[in-house]
């Protein structure tokens, strides 16, 4: 089959920060490019939606100064779509709105390299959203200036017509501006403007170190100046930004500005970072463990060709059940063999794996840890009887050990493993350095062994200081044994409700 991706290269706009503002195509690029490369205001998170071997290149700034020149950055996509590469160059923003998209395409254009073009939700809109200033409104602005603050040429002044732009009545925005602020807003009352014009300055908007500051054209030097307000901001000016006290939203969710790192991969992540987002706290997603399958799977399929043998079948996990189920297709057994067994689980998420089998669960037991199911299963009779027990290759022994205590025959049969992946700890650092991290979560004591594998001893004193939250008592151990500050526990040891756990602690109840 013919690869009609290879060597193209695809402009992705990645939004200003929120990984949700990624369109449902440029996640679909993604996911399948070989090259990404990408920009200093893309969100790091965005590597979530690459495939693990795409080869990730950093050309954005580094402390402040261009790592690449836009020259080099130019060859390098078209060296990359030579080699017969799939890349995506992954912008902020949208690529055409003050991003240079324009002349990177033109370059690739004159080499004959097919493109495509996804553009992104730009900064201007995204973060004005996000600050709960509508840019045009029907009684107040009916037109929308977009501006750069930036001129690389000549430090002292920005290649605008300050007359022109001046005497517009709608909204202003300027990119670019934080550090030309002082500048611009003696330029606009300078060319009539008035002092009482009302003005924003929006940070790092859409992401959890979201910050407005508002003022008038008089007063904003002197806010700014306090808050040492850095780039990058977006400045909105006009009436329009009298109707953020009415309008605003993402400031007030109940985990804004927060950053939750979450470890755990698959669906669980999903929902997990769905939530978060919800809630208003920015997921940073940080996997630390891989399922793969077990060295062995004869004892699995032992089990699976003598299933009638077993009066029960125990899961303690969906990835479990997953692995299961597959095995049993890759050996041509039938699933009708199950017939009269009985189908125990741990936790919902486990149980509603079973059921999307058309299976029928028939106990999960009242607290979703392995003691509550051993009590659930020490009212039946079960002396005497066989279990199997599809899990993890390494897991805890207590569910096998006391139900043996009970008299039942358990096989216990490993459907995959979990390892430690590659993971650089790079973005990870950054953050933890900058007090960027609010809240780590662990989903089992697996997830907290691995964080700290692949931190190690270095970052250790700095991950000794962060809130930890664990989904239930037996994480909440390991964590603690190792040293880590444990602060939340839900009450009931599912995702959401280690979600709501966060959520509960923050707003103090
Ligand atoms: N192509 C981008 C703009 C690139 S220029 C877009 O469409 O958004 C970089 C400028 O964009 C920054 O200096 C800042 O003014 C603005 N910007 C980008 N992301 C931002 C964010 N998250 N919050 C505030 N301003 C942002």
């Amino acid at each position: 089959m013919i690869n009609k991706n290879a060597g193209k290269v695809i402009l992705v706009g990645a939004g200003p920060g929120d990984t949700g503002l990624l369109t449902l195509n440029g996640k679909q690029w993604l996911g399948k490019a070989e090259v990404v490369l990408y920009d200093h205001l893309v969100n790091p998170d965005m590597i979530r939606f690459t495939q693990k071997s795409a080869e990730m290149i950093y050309v954005g700034k580094k402390e402040g100064v261009a790592s690449m020149t836009q020259e080099q950055i130019n060859l390098l996509l078209i060296k990359k779509a030579h080699e017969g590469k799939l890349v995506v160059r992954l912008k902020g923003g949208d690529p055409f709105i003050f991003g240079r998209g324009g002349e990177e395409i033109q370059a690739i254009r004159k080499e004959g390299i097919p493109f495509v073009i996804v553009p992104g939700v730009t900064s201007v809109t995204g973060v004005a959203a996000y600050a709960g200033i509508p840019l045009t409104h029907r009684h107040l602005s009916s037109t929308l200036s977009i501006i750069t603050g930036s001129n690389e040429k000549n430090q002292d002044d920005i290649h605008i017509d300050w007359e022109k732009i001046s005497a517009r009545a709608g909204t202003l925005v300027f990119l670019m501006g934080a550090r030309k602020l002082p500048l611009i807003v003696e330029k606009l009352m300078q060319f009539g403007k008035s002092p009482d014009t009302p003005i924003a300055v929006v940070q790092w908007g859409t992401t959890a170190r979201q910050k407005t500051w508002t003022g008038t054209l008089a007063t904003i030097v002197e806010i700014s100046k306090k808050n040492m307000i850095l780039p990058p901001a977006l400045t909105i000016i006009g009436e329009v930004v009298n109707l953020k006290s009415t309008i605003e939203w993402y400031e007030s969710l109940p985990l804004f500005g927060k950053t939750v790192v979450v470890t755990r991969k698959g669906d669980q992540a999903e929902s997990m970072i769905h939530r978060l987002q919800e809630l208003g706290a920015e997921p940073y997603f940080f996997p630390v463990i891989e399922t793969v399958a077990p060295d062995d799977w004869s004892p699995l399929d032992k089990a699976l060709n003598n299933l009638s043998q077993y009066q029960g079948l125990i899961f303690t996990s969906a990835n479990g059940v997953r692995a299961f189920i597959e095995r049993l297709k890759a050996i041509d057994q039938d699933i009708r063999e199950l017939k009269g067994v009985r189908v125990y689980t741990i936790g919902p998420k486990t149980a509603e794996a079973v059921q999307a089998l058309g299976i029928r669960v028939d106990v999960v037991p009242e607290s979703f840890v392995a003691e509550s199911l051993i009590e659930s299963m020490g009212k039946e009779n079960i002396k005497g009887k066989c279990f199997l027990l599809p899990r993890a290759m390494i897991a805890r022994e207590t569910l096998p050990e006391q139900l043996r205590k009970m008299g039942a025959h358990v096989d216990i049969a490993p459907t995959y493993q979990t390892i430690l992946p590659s993971q650089s700890i790079e973005v990870l650092e950054k953050k933890l350095a900058a007090g960027n991290i609010d809240v780590i979560t662990f989903t089992s004591s697996s997830t907290v062994k691995n964080f700290l594998a692949l931190t190690g001893e270095k970052l250790l004193p700095e991950i000794k200081k962060i809130k930890i939250a664990c989904i239930g008592p037996i994480t909440e151990k390991t964590a603690r044994d190792a040293g880590l500050n444990v602060q939340i526990v839900p009450p009931q040891y599912t995702v959401l409700s280690l979600v709501d756990a966060i959520e509960n602690y923050y707003q103090g109840s």
